[in-house]
């Protein structure tokens, strides 16, 4: 098949039933048409279209080594620099398209997938059927160009107590419930899986928080599993557009829900890891995955921090106060943020080297700094659009108010400095929906969780980071000085 159109997309997904609860009801309605989904949908559909413009095509997709169709450019295995740049500009170009509000475009998890792939010979310290596994895997969602999504957190009962003891206890987390001939089975709850609703296949992978024990076994493995497999239900937050057509959250409302499995049935052939803590935890940095992973994420955000920077700089115009110094140091602090992001990622590229596996990779040290740095200095960029936007955040009637009654006074009332009334109402509500809506809160914390709780990554970045050099280098210095001092004073006066 090769790489979708949105079309293809659609159809698959409206063909599919997944259990899925969602603002109080179960959704019994073809996913792309229910009010609640439809608009994030539409968006996935469009970038599996971007894929068929004449001037993307090269760009977002390569040819299939084994089936010789275009294929998505985040399957491809990077050799060399300038296919690490292709992946690269493919990744930006899907994460400009939204704004860099749509998280989990499928390019994310694809280069996970690539990684893994290349890196099978790892899996057979489990088990060699793992490695003939994960590689054919990886490439029927390259050829089938499926949409995957993860899930890896246990739920949020007692973070005190181990997976086994989390309320009088009781085993709440998804865990190995039984074996038999065929698969495994699943029984138990994971906290979180986004898009979950909307894409065609859940990888339920490790959540590199086990303990490494052997109580751990149940709880460490890694499969996929079909988003539709019986057993397998989603329970939906409440969506996010209010059916009002908000310029981000009425297209990207990216559903998060809670997956609970009930005795999920998985095929041996979609079981990639089983019963293995220590291999578990190392399941994404052994295989350079979290580093492939990251440079998309990287990519994104960059296109984030562009978005805000013209949000800014177009506010900034609008109501005529770039004039004043404390807004021109604020709109300085993102033009260093985008430069930051830009200069990790180049970094990162121009350091790549070919892994152990032959995999040309990005190098890690920029990257994790992207990502250790990123979600929290980022929290700044909605914070700044407020400060911006004041009142104007508020006196912001509806695109129908703009076309009703009330045409009349917006253009006369709500214009500004550079802007027609609904041009700027058009404005504001784009910076309402990325700085004040329930569409922006949820924003904010996508961002400060993605890579995992902001405290203990600076703990685990601490830990990885060989700071002897630099203290050496200061306790010479110090040595260095006392050195000099104590001549000095052996020189008469
Ligand atoms: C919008 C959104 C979408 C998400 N989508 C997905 C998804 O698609 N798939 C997925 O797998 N996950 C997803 N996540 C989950 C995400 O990976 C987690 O939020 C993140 O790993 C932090 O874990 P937690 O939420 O369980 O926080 P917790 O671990 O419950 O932490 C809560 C608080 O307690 C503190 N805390 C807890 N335990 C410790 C400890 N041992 N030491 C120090 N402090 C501690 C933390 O610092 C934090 O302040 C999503 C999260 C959000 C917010």
């Amino acid at each position: 098949m090769g790489a979708r159109t949105g079309q293809e997309y659609i159809e698959r997904l409206a063909a599919t039933r997944p259990t899925i609860d969602i603002n109080g009801e179960r959704v019994t309605t073809p996913i792309p048409e229910h009010p609640a989904l439809a608009g994030v949908v539409r968006s996935y559909a469009e970038l599996y279209d971007m894929q068929h413009e004449d001037d993307l095509r090269d760009v977002l997709t390569y040819e299939s080594p084994s089936s010789g169709e275009r294929v998505g450019t985040s399957f491809m295995v990077p050799r060399d620099a300038d296919d690490l740049a292709k992946r690269r500009s493919a990744f930006k170009a899907w994460a400009d398209h939204s704004l860099g509000t749509l998280g989990r475009t499928g390019d994310y998890l694809n280069s996970a997938l690539m990684a893994l792939s290349e890196a099978s010979d790892w899996f057979e310290q489990a088990d060699s059927r793992f490695a003939d596994n994960i590689r054919a895997y990886y490439e029927k969602v390259r050829e089938e160009d499926l949409l995957t999504t993860h899930t890896l957190i246990p739920p949020q009962a007692n973070r005190a107590a181990g997976p086994g003891q989390q309320v009088d206890g009781r085993t709440l987390g998804a865990h190995v419930a039984d074996e038999d001939d065929n698969g495994v089975i699943i029984r138990g709850a994971r906290m979180l899986a986004t898009i979950g609703p909307i894409a065609d296949e859940l990888l339920v992978f490790p959540s590199t928080i086990l303990k490494g024990v052997p109580e751990d076994a149940p709880y460490s493995f890694a499969f996929a599993i079909n988003c539709d497999a019986p057993g397998l239900r989603f329970i939906c937050r409440e969506n996010l557009d209010y059916g009002r057509n908000h310029p981000l959250g009425g297209r990207f409302d990216e559903v998060d829900a809670v997956v609970i499995f009930d005795d999920v049935h998985v095929p041996w052939e979609r079981v990639f890891m089983l019963g293995e803590p220590e291999l578990c935890n190392a399941f994404y940095t052994d295989t350079s995955a979290v580093v492939h992973m990251t440079h998309q994420v990287a990519a994104r955000t960059t296109a984030k921090a562009e978005a805000f920077l013209g949000l800014l700089s177009l506010m900034t115009d609008a109501i005529g106060i770039e004039k004043f110094s404390h807004i021109q140091e604020d709109l300085a602090r993102v033009v260093t943020m985008v430069g930051t992001m830009h200069g990790l990622v180049r970094a990162a590229e121009a350091d790549a080297a070919t892994n152990e596996w032959g995999v040309f990779t990005p190098a890690w040290e920029p990257l994790n700094t992207a990502r250790n740095w990123f979600p929290k200095a980022s929290q700044i960029l909605p914070e700044l659009v407020r400060k911006f936007g004041a009142s104007g955040l508020m006196a912001l009637p509806t695109e129908e108010d703009v076309a009703g009654e009330a045409q009349a006074d917006v253009e006369q009332y709500l214009q500004s400095a550079t802007l027609s009334g609904p041009e700027r109402v058009r404005l504001f509500r784009l910076a309402w929906d990325l700085a004040v809506s329930g569409f922006a809160g949820r924003q904010n914390l996508y961002e400060y969780y993605f890579f995992g709780d902001p405290v203990r990554m600076a703990g685990a970045l601490l830990k990885a980071t060989d700071r002897d050099p630099y203290k050496e280098r200061v306790r010479s210095f110090l040595d260095r000085i006392s050195e000099t001092e104590t001549e000095t004073e052996a020189v008469p006066a």
